[in-house]
């Protein structure tokens, strides 16, 4: 494994971070404040912001290169360093239009879709024009076991009648949100891996309501939000099942991979930043007649901290490495290892930087407290920690 990032990555690592520190960083209290003020309201100069970074070249960049005209071109694993950059303000990947749930709903578009879904969905979604959500968990069932989903897709005069009850479906509070991509049963009776399928439903259609958005830890996570939506009689046309009947685990798969690489970058950014903030406040401050930086248990939890972050990091990238050089087939062991292991890392190393910061580090005026809401969510999301551990041990002692 050779981890020198190419020439192409290297210099979108600095326009990257140029552009950050030029027009994003500047405007991270304001967004903070108006968001939290003003729920479900896109921030004003966000459409600004990414027709800039558009111009710039710093768009869509998550898209990996076997996807061929569609993609700017870069490896996961040198967008791997670039999602890191991003994470270290948690509303920057939108700006470069590289944000979930809507990167592994466009993966899923560009890599399954029909010539007349791609049209209609995707090319709005690549231009940054609408949103999208993704709805599979359900709450009347373990939905980290998604075999278990029960939402009902049925054929019936040419169109799919879709009824079911979903929620966590983040990104569906958004106004901006147009579409959605749900997983559902097709066919109930089939084998247990091949009952489920996906499908579009425009966010508009007849049949959807949206119930309430839930909050996590408190917070609504404006604009984007998390929403419960049932769904009674739904009808799309036949043309909105994406590939065939049957086919919605084996498409999940071919999500999950890449965006695991993302969402772990980012920790890793958030994660980074945080141990920054926090070097930099022990320095400042005084306790006991003493600087905060002098104390050994303070220069532990730094020592360690940077330790950890580096370890992940080399995971991360072995990962995208090996999706990039074999296939998410074969790097499987290590996208469940990276899950596991990032995001209690970066909970760990963030609530070190809280705990240094004292009373400012539950509160608004660092970027600490949405960092620790978005790490802790992610050991819930995409599976939990356990499913990955137990699938990942289960393989450990297969093949031992
Ligand atoms: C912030 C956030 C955003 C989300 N976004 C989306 C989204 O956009 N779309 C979407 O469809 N879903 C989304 N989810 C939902 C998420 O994917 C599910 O919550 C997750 O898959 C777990 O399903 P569940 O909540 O039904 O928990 P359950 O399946 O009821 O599991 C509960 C707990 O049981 C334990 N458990 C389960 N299996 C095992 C096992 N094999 N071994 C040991 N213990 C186990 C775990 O501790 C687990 O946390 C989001 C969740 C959060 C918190």
């Amino acid at each position: 494994m050779n981890f020198e990032f190419t020439d192409k990555s290297k210099a979108l690592q600095v326009k990257l971070k140029d552009f950050m520190d030029r027009h994003l960083f500047p405007l991270e209290k304001e967004y903070g404040e108006f968001v939290h003020d003003n729920p479900w309201v896109h921030f004003p100069a966000l459409e600004q912001l990414k027709s800039l970074a558009k111009a710039e070249g710093l768009w869509n960049l998550f898209l990996p290169n076997s996807y061929g005209d569609l993609s700017p071109g870069l490896t996961n694993l040198e967008y791997a360093p670039l999602a890191e950059l991003m994470g270290r303000l948690l509303w920057s990947s939108e700006v470069f239009n590289c944000s979930a749930p809507d990167t592994g709903n466009m993966e899923v578009l560009a890599k399954y879709g029909s010539s007349e879904q791609k049209s209609k969905w995707l090319n709005p979604l690549m231009n940054g024009e609408i949103r999208s959500a993704f709805l599979m968990t359900e709450p009347d069932v373990a939905s980290s076991d998604a075999t278990n989903i029960q939402t009902s897709i049925r054929l019936e005069d040419n169109e799919y009648v879709i009824n079911g009850h979903k929620w966590w479906s983040s990104g569906a509070m958004n106004p901006a949100t147009k579409v959605y991509i749900l997983m559902g049963k097709t066919n109930p009776d089939a084998q247990r891996h091949i009952q489920q399928s996906m499908i579009i439903i425009p966010a508009d259609a007849e049949g959807v309501e949206v119930i309430r958005p839930l909050r996590v830890f408190g917070s609504l996570d404006s604009p984007e939000g998390h929403a419960e939506i049932k769904l009674t009689n739904v009808r799309v046309p036949k043309s909105n099942l994406i590939q065939g009947e049957g086919d919605g685990f084996a498409i999940a798969q071919g999500r999950l991979g890449p965006g695991r690489i993302h969402h772990c970058m980012r920790l890793i950014g958030a994660a980074q930043r945080a141990l920054y903030l926090m070097s930099a406040r022990v320095k400042e401050r005084e306790a006991f007649g003493r600087q905060l930086a002098s104390f050994s248990s303070i220069r532990q939890d730094v020592a360690t901290a940077h330790c950890n972050i580096h370890q992940a990091r080399l995971l991360t990238l072995a990962a995208a490495d090996k999706i990039d050089r074999y296939g998410i087939k074969e790097a499987k062991e290590l996208v469940s290892m990276i899950k596991i292991v990032v995001p209690k890392m970066a909970c760990d190393v963030i609530d070190k930087a809280i705990q240094a910061h004292g009373g400012m580090g539950v509160c608004q005026d660092t970027p600490l407290a949405g960092f620790w809401l978005y790490a802790r969510s992610i050991r819930i999301a995409d599976g939990p920690d356990e499913v990955h551990m137990y699938q990942l041990g289960k393989n450990i002692i297969k093949f031992s």
